[in-house]
């Protein structure tokens, strides 16, 4: 079996239309039908194979295509690409029509997507530590792991037993552990979202989300689904995001080399900083299922200070850190993240590393939370 980035590089080779090694940007949102009175095969009854052959972009075109095709064995299934990390979710929701979902902590764009949902047809929210037993088959437990914005995990066996015990399905928001540090599908997930927007763009400057199932008629009902939500990612971010895979690996092995390694400074010289009170990370985790459940940890990370004054000034004194949010990115980015999510308490900042030198990092926020 081929390796993570030789995938990342070559999976959608046969999909190249041109010999350039880099494929031309494609902006064109309709295709000529064929030329063949013969070969012209209606939409309607080519629907296993709506990506075969572009038709219109917003079915499908030859970015979302190869972004599919160099998905597939990154995320190890069929994967579905869409315009942003929460179209995603709701395409999810939108296909599974859950009466009931099990959601916990996490990115607060989804709980606004389960909000619309609970207004416009009386979907019910429980928890995660809820008694499932009220789930009926067909139901969701939405697990993200590693979770938003502390970057600390949950067991996903348990919870994939917990769920099918009762006919549900888990949905694991993979977005803090994207390939090769997670592999939801090994420990019972049975559909995993990323935000493309974070790791697999990596660079900021796209917006993008990913569905993955192990069955390939789940994937054509979800792309069948995608041609009337208007929800497929677009021509240029698609050219984006295929430049970006290739360095997936090497990106995000790095972040996960540094963000352990300042976690782990911070944490055993934190008598140093007075006002830091504690640093939350999935490294320093003790449950044992994580040794098998990762591979390596999420490069985000979040910390506690003594006190909201000191959280809001924090970011102005890093020359490295950007204060802004999201994650995922080459770049380290800082957040007060009650900016952004009113369910964050107000001495909490959440930490992106990018790939900057890990000491210039380090050195940085030793500076800050020393002044
Ligand atoms: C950013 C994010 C999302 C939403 O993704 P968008 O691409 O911004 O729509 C969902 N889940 C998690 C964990 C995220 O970090």
């Amino acid at each position: 079996m081929t390796g993570l980035s030789t995938n990342a590089i070559h999976a959608a080779d046969h999909l190249k239309r041109v010999p350039d090694v880099i494929p031309p940007i494609n902006v064109s949102t309709t295709f000529r039908y064929s030329s063949n009175p013969d070969e012209l095969v209606k939409a309607a009854d080519n629907k296993d194979n709506i990506d075969d052959t572009p038709i219109y972009s917003r079915l499908a075109h030859p970015g979302s295509n190869s972004v599919e095709a160099l998905l597939g064995p990154i995320v190890k299934g069929h994967s579905v690409v869409y315009n942003s990390g929460l179209s995603a979710f709701f395409a999810a929701l939108t296909l599974f029509n859950p009466r009931t979902i099990a959601i916990g902590k996490g990115y607060h764009g989804c709980h606004g997507i389960v909000d619309i949902f609970k207004r416009n047809q009386g979907l019910v929210q429980i928890g995660l530590d809820d008694d499932f037993s009220v789930l009926q088959k067909g139901d969701i437990v939405h697990l993200e792991t590693p979770v938003n914005p502390d970057g600390t995990y949950f067991d996903i066996s348990y919870y994939a037993e917990k769920a099918h015990k009762y006919g549900a399905l888990l949905m694991v928001d993979s977005t803090f552990a994207p390939p090769p540090l997670q592999d939801p599908f090994q420990h019972g997930a049975d559909i995993v979202m990323h935000s493309a927007t974070k790791y697999f763009g990596g660079h900021s400057d796209l917006l993008a989300g990913v569905l993955v199932t192990q069955d390939r008629e789940i994937k054509n009902q979800l792309l069948n689904d995608r041609v009337f939500l208007g929800s497929n990612i677009g021509n240029l971010e698609s050219a984006l995001l295929i430049r970006s895979l290739k360095t997936l690996e090497l990106r995000v092995l790095q972040q996960s080399r540094s963000a352990t390694r300042i976690v782990e400074y911070l944490s055993q010289n934190i008598g140093q900083f007075p006002d830091l009170v504690e640093i939350v990370h999935g490294s320093l985790q003790k449950d044992s299922y994580i040794a098998t459940q990762v591979t390596a940890h999420t490069p985000v990370f979040s910390i506690k200070v003594k006190s909201e004054d000191f959280a809001k000034r924090l970011p102005s004194k890093l020359n490295f850190f950007e204060h802004a949010t999201s994650l995922g990115g080459v770049e380290s980015l800082i957040e007060w993240r009650a900016l952004s999510d009113a369910t964050v308490a107000p001495d909490i900042l959440r930490i992106s590393i990018g790939v900057e030198n890990s000491d210039d990092l380090l050195n940085d926020l030793i500076q800050a939370l020393s002044q």
